[in-house]
This record gives structure tokens, sequence and C-alpha cells, in this order.
């Protein structure tokens, strides 16, 4: 089984319906097994910074799929959840990147990994390491905007209809 880290992210409409809708299109994936998702983070938006806060948070994954397909699966569900983005970096319905697939580096056209720019995102830094505070390579940044914003003690909480 490959293991990998996803990172979820949405500041527009419902972000929390948002971010429940995708880890249940994970988790009702045959060939993914969602193993931990990590509290939800509100972060104030980089880049273009006239938009409203994002909500943050990481999900582990256990798959037999090879990285591209997962990629594919993330775009799917990004299509799925009506992904808006008019401006690049600007506002967006639903974002999910592979932040690691094991320890490999991969570089492709589509796809590179781990995330270029994950080391510098505290929004992505502070959830993963909530979530395996063994990983090696990676500390633990200031706040840098990020707060916490719900705690989850169990999967089964997060993707509760109500
Ligand atoms: P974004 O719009 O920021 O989600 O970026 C999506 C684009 O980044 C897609 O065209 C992907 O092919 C590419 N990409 C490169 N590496 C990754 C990665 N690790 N996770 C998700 N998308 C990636």
């Amino acid at each position: 089984m490959n293991d990998s880290y996803l990172s979820l992210g949405s500041n527009m409409g419902d972000r929390l319906g948002m971010l429940k809708q995708a880890v249940r299109l994970l988790m009702e994936h045959h060939a993914i097994e969602v193993a931990g998702i990590s509290s939800l983070y509100e972060t104030e938006p980089v880049g273009f910074t006239e938009q409203p806060p994002f909500l943050n948070m990481v999900v582990r994954i256990k798959t037999d799929l090879p990285a591209l397909t997962l990629l594919g699966i993330c775009q799917e569900i990004e299509r799925r959840l009506d992904r808006k983005r008019i401006i690049h970096w600007g506002p967006r319905t639903i974002d999910l990147d592979i932040l690691l697939y094991n320890q490999e580096n991969m570089e492709t056209e589509q796809l590179v990994i781990p995330h270029p720019r994950m080391h510098e995102r505290a929004f992505v830094l502070i959830p993963l390491l909530e979530l395996n505070p063994e990983l090696k390579g990676f500390e633990k940044p200031k706040d840098q905007g990020v707060r916490l914003w719900k705690t989850y003690d169990s999967l089964d909480a997060f993707v509760r209809k109500n």
C-alpha cells in the first residue's frame, strides 16, 4: 500500500460542506482508504489577498493507485464539487493537492511530489505535522495567520451528515 498525504482547502461558499464532501468522495473510492484527517485550520489567503479566508486540512490515505491516477481522482473531485476559479490564486470552492506519496520524489509535467510549495506553507505544514509529528524533514512553522478552527476527534464526526 502506498502512503500519501493530501492537502484540501476551500474559501468559497459552504467551506466546511465542501471539505466534508471531498473527504466523503475520497472515502467512497474503492481503491482509497482514508487513514487520518487533521483538524480544520482557518488561514488568511496568500498571493491574491483580497479574498475570503480559507479552511485548510490534510488527509492521510492508503492506496494501491499510482500517484498520477491519484492526481486524476483529486481533479475529478474538484470538478464534481464545481470548483470555480476565475483568478489565479483566487477564491475556489475546493482545492486538492498531493503533498507526499511514500517518500518518493517525482517531477513530471503534471505532477511534482513532494508538492513544491509545501515547505513554505504554514497552512499545509501545521495540519500535516498534527497528523504525523514523526514526519522527517519538516519543521512546525510559527502560526503565520493559521488558526485552529475546529478539532475533530474522529473521522465519523467529520463526515456525519448533520
Ligand atoms: P492548482 O490549480 O494549484 O490545484 O494546481 C493544479 C495543477 O498543478 C495541475 O495542473 C497539476 O497537474 C499540477 N500539479 C503539480 N504537482 C501537483 C501536486 N503535487 N498536486 C496537485 N497538483 C499538482
